[in-house]
């Protein structure tokens, strides 16, 4: 389950570490009124489950109400990416002096939670680790020992922390591991982590994802369902699909989890990245095909599609003749490369050859290989 940052942050300051103290508004009219409450100067933020808001144009200093009214109806009637903003957190602005990052999250690869903390905070620390990666500290605990106060100071001292800044940013970092175990976390992030004007480190932002496996402990967890809050996955959940939004622009249509992942990371390897992850299930009618496209084609981020279909119990018929109803009844502007191998994959083959397009661009692929290369190449325009 995914934490709105005001979700977070409560959680936080109920753990003592240091938080603003804001108030959640669903209108610029109540925006206006916290803002008025603290004094006039505030930040107006975003509030949906994903990061990057700040980049996104999701957060606002104002140095007033009234601005904090107009910023408020602004943000409330954005989506990012995908995500369309219902409430806005309100709290009193901060004097920044500096910026660090402070997270733990679970490194599955090690098998072990991993403590990270970095000066060069504010910034995406994805971004940070790759370009500077002397700047992100790591540390690794032991699952059954925790986290050992050497451990805390070893992080400190290599992401540079200042000498007078060590013992509390040590209190936070115990504070913070405490949240991530209590709460089954599989992410704690703090980004920033901000040293403000009085020398306090103060918890700016906040982030929390815990772990789905673990939420019978947690019956009043107070997190987001993140499918229902992004309209499309909400849609296709209706529709019975299995369907995760991604950040890339080749859109992807395949039965059975194991080849769209396939077809993934074959996308990924032609130097593209995928838009979509929907898989129509084993044994898909004409009619489930349809539906999944026609979701894929609602997506602006997707410039070309790929279906990628291995027939069993799937008939590549079926899946040919979902194809050309959604042809002939939406208006399909990007190009679509078909992938079929298996059962009736000839009669399919066939039906999308003898079919009338109307000038949409479909191209047919005999291998993967070839499949994601073109897909990736029409993507590109
Ligand atoms: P994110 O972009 O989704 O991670 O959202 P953040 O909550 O991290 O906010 C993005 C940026 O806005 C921060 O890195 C800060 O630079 C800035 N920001 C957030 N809160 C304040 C504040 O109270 N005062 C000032 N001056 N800047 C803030
Ligand atoms: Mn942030």
């Amino acid at each position: 389950m995914k934490f709105l940052e005001y979700q977070a942050k409560e959680i936080f300051a109920a753990a003592g570490i240091p938080t603003p103290r804001g108030k959640v508004a669903k209108s610029p009219g109540e925006a206006r009124a916290i803002a008025e409450e603290l004094g006039g100067k505030a930040v107006v933020k975003a509030q949906v489950p994903i990061g990057g808001r700040g980049k996104a144009g999701g957060v606002a200093v104002v140095a007033d109400a009234g601005q904090a009214e107009k910023e408020a109806a602004r943000i409330l009637s954005m989506e990012i990416r995908g995500y369309p903003v219902h409430e806005v957190l309100v709290e009193p602005a901060a004097d920044i002096q500096a910026e660090f990052y402070l997270g733990i999250t679970v490194d599955r690869a090690r098998q072990a939670p991993v403590l990270i903390v970095s000066s060069a905070g504010g910034m995406d620390i994805e971004e940070v680790a790759e370009t500077q990666p002397e700047k992100v500290a790591k540390v690794w605990l032991d699952p059954l020992l925790g986290l050992l106060p050497y451990q805390v100071r070893e992080a400190c001292y290599r992401a540079q922390v200042p000498a007078e800044l060590v013992k509390p940013m040590s209190a936070l970092i115990e504070k913070v591991f405490r949240v991530f175990k209590e709460q089954d976390a599989i992410l704690v992030e703090i980004n920033p982590l901000a040293l403000v004007g009085s020398g306090q480190l103060v918890a700016l932002d906040g982030k929390m994802e815990t772990d789905d496996n673990a939420s019978f402990r947690h019956p009043d967890a107070k997190g987001v369902d993140e499918q229902a809050e992004h309209p499309l996955e909400q849609k296709a959940k209706e529709l019975g699909l299995s369907y995760v939004k991604l950040d890339g622009e080749v859109g992807i249509v395949g039965n059975g989890a194991g080849l769209v992942m396939t077809t993934l990371d074959m996308i990924q390897r032609s130097g593209g990245r995928a838009a979509n992850f929907l898989d129509i299930g084993g044994g898909a009618q004409a009619e489930v095909v349809r539906n999944g496209l026609s979701l894929i084609l609602s997506d602006p981020a997707v410039k070309s599609i790929l279906i990628n279909v291995f027939g069993g119990i799937t008939r590549c018929d079926e899946v040919a003749k979902g194809l050309l109803s959604v042809i002939q009844e939406m208006e399909v502007k990007v190009p679509i490369v078909v992938r079929l191998a298996g059962t009736r994959a000839k009669e399919g083959r066939e039906l999308l050859a003898a079919a009338d397009l109307g000038g949409v661009r479909l191209e047919t692929a005999e291998s993967f290989q070839e499949a994601a290369r073109k897909a990736v190449e029409l993507a590109r325009g």
